[in-house]
């Protein structure tokens, strides 16, 4: 009788220490130690800076290549890219993406299926699809393609037989549709302000955010198989709520939570207790992102996360390990974006390794 009371005293004691690591939380000096991965930064330059100190910090690194302009062309990322896996394929993984010239016409479909194909091949891990669908693109009768388009579901379906992750980069923040003075971030106000060509509020004619977010869910509801990553909190970087009921309503979602940051902090210096409960009450659904992104040199280029020329390293540093503060630590923090000290949310070590390695291993399927 004393013997078993001993054991279980021993068990339970055990199992409370496990909650208690569990419930325990990283501090800033964890954080070059704890595995971590990016889940979405762009490597588009040959160059090892960015592996570097993606290694001194302990990320691993997925590089996602986009039909985007600003960037360099499609198969020149696939080059640099593929390079870089060589180089070190345990820090460094991929993304690649599909080319809508000739969408609508015969062969499309086919065409594109077997570029997926070599890339993947190759070492590619996911598919992107950017804001160019919903927000630019035009069928040869002139139409606006949206990204529910019964278009895309031969190469839709390719995906899901071979159980390859689509990341949507669909629509902009909200912000992008409100007047200045209502925008929830400074960097935003200051983005949209200087690129009058981007700002949908000064373009009433384009499609709205909630046309947008609607043709996303259709597509979404329409591939229920398809393992669908939404970019940049989904654009609904503006609520928890409304990311929850998309998160609720779709179980093959997942998102990442790249560049969207400051407007998680907005919402946390109103409601953190709020904020916290998502985090936690999501825990396998979030993946930690940055969008982080080494680009040539280029004066012209637009991009909305303009990328660093200067330093990269101390960039990718800064931005790594503040982030880190914010998720992992209950320090505070200024943010210049929303001109406000925000306490981090400290979420629990469990949580941490989740959102900052184990989903995104689980969810692009790298093992472990
Ligand atoms: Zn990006």
């Amino acid at each position: 009788m004393r013997v078993s009371r001993t054991i279980m005293s021993w068990a339970a004691a055990m199992l409370l220490a496990g909650t208690a690591h569990a419930q325990a939380t990283y501090s800033d000096a964890d954080f070059a130690r704890v595995p971590k991965l990016d889940a979405h930064v762009h490597a588009n330059v040959d160059d090892p800076v960015f592996l570097a100190i993606a290694r001194k910090d302990g990320f691993e690194l997925l590089s996602i290549n986009v039909d985007y302009p600003d960037f360099p062309p499609i198969p020149l990322q696939a080059t640099i890219t593929e390079k870089k896996r060589a180089a070190d394929p345990e820090h460094f993984h991929y993304a690649t993406t599909f080319s809508m010239k000739g969408f609508g016409t015969p062969g499309w479909t086919e065409r594109t299926n077997a570029a997926i194909d070599a890339a993947l091949a190759k070492g590619a891990v996911a598919v992107k699809v950017w804001k160019n669908i919903g927000m630019v693109e035009r069928d040869p009768q002139g139409k606006r393609v949206f990204l529910d388009d019964p278009r895309f579901d031969g190469v839709m379906k390719h995906l899901e037989d071979r159980h390859i992750p689509l990341i949507a980069h669909q629509g902009e923040p909200k912000n992008c549709w409100l007047p200045l003075d209502q925008m929830s971030t400074e960097n935003d106000r200051s983005y949209f302000r200087e690129h009058p060509e981007y700002y949908m509020y000064l373009h009433p004619e384009e499609p709205s955010y909630e046309t947008l977010m609607a043709a996303r869910d259709r597509f979404v509801a329409r591939h229920p198989k398809l393992s669908f990553v939404g970019a940049h909190m989904a654009s609904l970087e503006w609520s928890v709520d409304r990311l929850a009921q998309f998160l609720d309503r779709f179980p093959n979602a997942n998102v990442d939570i790249a560049a969207r940051i400051t407007q998680v902090q907005a919402q946390s210096r109103d409601d953190y207790p709020k904020v916290r409960a998502f985090f936690l009450k999501y825990q396998d659904r979030l993946m930690y992102g940055t969008d982080l992104t080494q680009n040539p040199p280029e004066p012209n280029a637009r991009a909305q996360n303009p990328p660093a020329i200067e330093d990269f390293a101390k960039e990718a540093d800064d931005t790594w390990r503040s982030d880190w503060h914010y998720l992992a630590t209950d320090g505070d923090q200024k943010v210049d974006a929303i001109g406000a000290t925000v306490k981090g949310l400290a979420l629990p070590r469990a949580v941490i390794d989740k959102i900052y390695y184990r989903n995104a291993r689980r969810i692009y399927q790298l093992g472990g």
